[in-house]
């Protein structure tokens, strides 16, 4: 058994060292830059984690201007990844580090979980990568690798134990990475690609383990936003905004256009747009027209919308309409 794993190990980082992908924050194991990227990654696709990363490392380059910033200059860096309690738990976290770790992050997993919005993931994950401590991973993606090469349904304890066995201890952060990489391109859901794949004769299955069946059927749904506009043509051009309440379940405290419930059988939507959160796809509908009466929102300037935290439904519209 032993020589077999030490076999995994070779073949797969070996793969990993000539096909990893060229990620931005590949190229550097700084504890901070490691962690943002492992919370980026979460629910967020990697293209999207992209264009978000240097520029939020841009606006707090260290863990010191995160924890000394406002929390709304966070959230408006963060806007366009969705799931911002993500951010409030990285802030909340950085501040944490500046007053009791002296601004440096913690070194290893155990003290890390301490840390808001750090759960065994994500401090395995810093603590491998940016350490070196051998403690292995257990994502989406390392699971399916442990239960195609293992053919067992492994789950809860049982995976983290396998994966532990498993872990290089010499290269426990590449290690962790590569099982998450292999998982990611080559041992994909519906159609691994066993026949390129580096592990393939340790693999006990060999594909039979693929997803069957179709996704989730996704809902549709229409909805309606108004977009406000004054001096439209001139310097101090506004938008009409709203922000959400800090109770909201969803993105408290970020800003929206007002939705409308309807069309009111006059005239037609300025212009469509397709909008897609887990299980629903919405059309989007929006109007150029003034914002209900009722409604009690803020004109807010266009050149100060990239410092507001605004929903990624917002962004994705005013950028269609050329004002963002
Ligand atoms: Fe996954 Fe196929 Fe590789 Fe097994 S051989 S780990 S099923 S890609």
């Amino acid at each position: 058994m032993m020589v077999q794993r030490e076999g995994f190990r070779e073949r797969l980082l070996t793969w990993y060292d000539r096909h990893r992908r060229d990620l931005p924050w590949r190229a550097s194991r700084d504890p901070y830059r490691v962690w943002l990227s492992e919370i980026m990654l979460q629910q967020t696709r990697v293209a999207a984690v992209i264009e978000h990363y240097q520029e939020f490392l841009r606006r707090f380059p260290t863990v010191k201007k995160l924890a000394a910033a406002r929390e709304s200059s966070v959230l408006a860096a963060w806007s366009g990844l969705g799931y911002y309690r993500r951010a409030r738990m990285l802030h909340a976290a950085a501040k944490v580090i500046v007053r009791q770790h002296g601004g440096e992050l913690p070194s290893t997993e155990q003290e890390l979980r301490a840390l808001p919005g750090i759960g065994r993931y994500t401090a395995a994950a810093i603590a491998s990568i940016a350490f070196g401590e051998p403690t292995a991973v257990v994502d989406g993606n390392v699971e399916r690798v442990l239960q195609r090469i293992s053919g067992k349904q492994l789950s809860g304890k049982a995976l983290w134990t396998a994966a532990g066995k498993l872990l290089d201890p010499n290269r426990p952060g590449d290690f962790n990475q590569a099982m998450m990489e292999l998982g990611a391109v080559v041992c994909t859901p519906r159609a691994p690609a066993c026949l390129t794949c580096p592990v393939v004769q340790f693999c006990t299955t060999r594909g039979e383990f693929a997803a069957k069946g179709k996704a989730t059927p996704q809902k549709k749904r229409e909805i309606h936003y108004v977009l406000d506009r004054r001096n439209e043509d001139h310097r101090n051009a506004e938008v009409f905004l709203l922000q959400r309440t800090q109770h909201a379940s969803l993105m408290p405290g970020m800003w929206e256009l007002p939705e409308i419930t309807g069309t009111n059988g006059t005239g037609s939507p300025s212009f469509t747009l397709r909008h897609s959160i887990t299980v629903t796809d919405y059309t989007v509908q929006v109007w150029h027209c003034a914002a209900p009466s009722h409604v009690s929102g803020k004109w807010v300037s266009v050149k100060r919308l990239r410092q507001v935290a605004l929903t990624g439904l917002a962004r994705k519209i005013l950028r269609k309409a050329a004002i963002l």
